[in-house]
């Protein structure tokens, strides 16, 4: 007789009847494009992190792209990031018609390795885009000291770090206050919390602020919510090259439900993390993630780098066998086939670091992390003794 194998998923969003009654509000109200719910969900978000602006938008990607549009990326410009973060950040980039330089990470929080981006600066160099890699908070200091003195703009891709936390002049700080100049979200179910897709972009600066809400809108002078309120007819002109990366009220809706949520998520993901650690402590050479004493992460990933005899692939099958789905570590974007050609740097000549055959010498701790590391499981409605079987079946797969 066999016992019944769990179906374990690598993540699972936290939804019920709260959403629901939301969306099914936001439908019955006639209204569901980008309006009320969009404007309220903006305002709660911005209050949530601490920024004075919040903008929503249709999914992260659009946000970067907006982001580096307002601080002035043009073609042929270079932007400063990593390889190693899902393929988004440096697509972002290449909208622009930028190139992404990609700087290597720090194997410990698979964050990018601030002494290693001032070397790779140049006359092209136009902003810097850091990841907050599976809502671990990136070395915000040493990154912002490098910029300022090279006045240059910071964009924070926070797509996984909502309701992270760092230290910041002795008080903690939510990531997204922002501490660079824009900090971008994401609201797709395998963040924290979801609107099925969606994103937003905090910053102080009341003219992106402005901006932004032209170029998600077609770059329309007049909001339709304005015409539609108006008593005098209005006839609205389009002053720039604009795109549509509107958020939807069905959306917005919910995502005020996810972010009442997401304090108590946060925590829960906290203490799982935490008996992750405890329980994984003994397993010998394998490297659990490290959180530094400055920041609080939310956990949206929980990674552990497999000791070395270990084989990625393998560990995973027999995970899944046991009914554990797993993922491998984050992805090199420099190692995929749509990064090919001369559509990247690491900023130094290709042929002294064998670049562009699917390998970078200078971003050698980028790929070790995609090869050696796995996700585990963990989601607010897993159990104790679910998280215990995961523990048990990766000690025995090691
Ligand atoms: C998920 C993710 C994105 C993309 O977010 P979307 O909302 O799906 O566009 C960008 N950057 C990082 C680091 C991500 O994890």
């Amino acid at each position: 007789m066999s016992e019944k194998i769990p179906n374990l998923p690598i993540a699972k969003p936290l939804l019920g009847e709260p959403e629901a009654e939301a969306a099914k509000r936001a439908i019955m109200s006639g209204w569901v494009t980008q309006g009320p719910e969009v404007a309220a969900f903006e305002q709660e978000f911005g209050t949530y992190v601490g920024a004075k602006y919040a903008c929503a938008v249709s999914n992260c990607t659009t946000a970067l792209h907006l982001a580096l549009l307002a601080v002035g990326v043009q073609p042929g410009d270079e932007v400063i990031t990593v390889s190693h973060s899902y393929i988004a950040t440096a697509n972002s980039i290449r909208y622009c018609g930028a190139i992404p330089v990609f700087v290597d990470i720090e194997p410990q929080t698979y964050n990018i390795n601030p002494m290693l981006i001032e070397d790779v600066i140049s006359d092209r160099t136009r902003a810097i885009l850091i990841v907050h890699q599976m809502g671990m908070p990136c070395d915000l200091k040493a990154i912002l000291d490098i910029a300022h003195r090279y006045e240059l703009p910071v964009i924070e891709d926070a797509a996984c770090a909502i309701g992270s936390e760092i230290l910041w002049s002795g008080e903690w700080e939510k990531i997204g206050k922002p501490h660079g100049d824009i900090a971008c979200f994401s609201f797709h179910p395998r963040k924290v919390i979801t609107t099925g897709d969606g994103g937003m972009l905090t910053t102080n600066n009341p003219e992106w602020d402005k901006q932004f809400r032209l170029w998600r809108q077609h770059g329309m002078s007049v909001p339709d919510t304005v015409r539609h309120g108006a008593k005098q007819v209005i006839f609205e002109s389009y002053p720039m090259l604009g795109y549509n990366y509107r958020m939807t009220d069905i959306q917005a809706a919910v995502g005020r439900e996810q972010l009442k949520r997401l304090p108590e998520i946060v925590e829960r993901r906290r203490y799982l993390a935490q008996q992750y650690q405890q329980l994984l402590a003994d397993v010998p050479d394998l490297k659990l993630p490290t959180e530094p004493g400055w920041v609080k992460s939310n956990w949206q990933s929980y990674c552990v780098r497999l000791p070395e005899k270990c084989n990625q692939r393998q560990v995973m099958q027999l995970m899944l066998d046991a009914g554990i789905a797993t993922r491998r570590g984050i992805m090199c974007s420099h190692r995929e086939p749509a990064y090919e050609h001369e559509t990247w740097s690491c900023g130094s000549e290709r042929e002294a670091c064998h670049c562009g055959t699917g390998t970078c010498d200078r971003l050698n701790e980028s790929e070790q992390a995609q090869n050696d590391t796995i996700l585990l499981p963990l989601f607010d409605q897993i159990t104790e003794q679910e998280q215990d079987y995961i523990v048990e079946v990766l000690k025995a797969a090691c």
